[in-house]
């Protein structure tokens, strides 16, 4: 019985040393944490300033698409060691060798096709999910598609955890479209293509728009505007852009 006893007041007192160790460092860790670059508030300063200083200051003026851009958490689409360089002007590396779009890129390519709640946009190049969710935040029904099954899968789960549930995310390969759900008022190409596949210029509405990067991988790329009013395809081009190639699945 004593052994008993003194066995339980043992642990008791172990356990009791721990506490007596571990509170304190605990407080000592919350403000810190509070300050820490995962500080909620920390990011929406630099989503904020990321707007002004990188969107507006360069003729985004779109509203739906400026508040989609401040309200998106970008930080939660990139990975964890890229966290705190989220809202820096430029792409980051998403793995597999692919990358999220510099902020301007996928506030411009949003803008341009005009978005408004209940318009049907396809996105080729579902990536991190980041502009897939930048759409459905100015009121759009999305639609996107991944070639690298990992990336779709990845991306999937973010949507879904930041509750982008209407998002619609399909594994293959975008050159053919998804002709079930077309036809689509946008399509935004986020990979840069040798030319712009016919089917995507079928699966767009009369009136719709496309936007998309053509040109070879390794070169000089332009980002053009398609449009289609009846039979009349009209293509414009931008400006000289930089993305990862458009692959094709064999
Ligand atoms: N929109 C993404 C950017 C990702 S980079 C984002 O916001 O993060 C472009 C993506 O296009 C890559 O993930 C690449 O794997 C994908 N891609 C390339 N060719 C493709 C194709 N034929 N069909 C679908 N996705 C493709």
């Amino acid at each position: 019985m004593k052994r008993i006893v003194s066995a339980i007041m043992g642990r008791v007192g172990r356990w009791g040393s721990l506490c007596f160790w571990l509170v304190p460092f605990v407080l000592l860790l919350l403000p810190l944490s509070a300050l820490s670059k995962e500080d909620p508030k920390h990011f929406v300063r630099a989503r904020q300033e990321m707007v002004r200083s990188q969107l507006v200051a360069r003729g985004i003026h779109d509203q739906a698409t400026l508040r989609a851009m401040e309200t998106v958490p970008r930080h939660r689409f990139v990975p964890d060691r890229y966290r705190a360089s989220a809202y820096r002007d430029g792409p980051l590396p998403i793995g597999y060798g692919q990358t999220i779009s510099q902020p301007y890129m996928v506030a411009f390519m949003t803008e341009i096709i005009g978005p408004h709640p209940g318009q049907r946009v396809l996105e080729i190049g579902t990536g991190s999910g980041y502009q897939a969710a930048i759409l459905a935040a100015t009121g759009a029904q999305v639609f996107t598609i991944e070639i690298i099954p990992e990336l779709a899968k990845q991306a999937q789960a973010t949507l879904e955890q930041q509750g982008y549930l209407h998002i619609q995310t399909k594994t293959g390969d975008g050159y053919h479209g998804w002709p079930e759900q077309a036809p689509f008022d946008a399509i935004v190409v986020t990979a840069a293509a040798e030319f712009i596949p016919p089917p995507l210029i079928q699966q767009l509405k009369d009136g719709g728009r496309m936007v998309i990067p053509v040109g070879s991988p390794f070169f000089a790329q332009t980002l053009m505007l398609v449009e289609k009013r009846g039979a009349a395809i009209t293509t414009r081009s931008l400006f000289p852009v930089r993305f990862v190639p458009f692959r094709r699945s064999r």
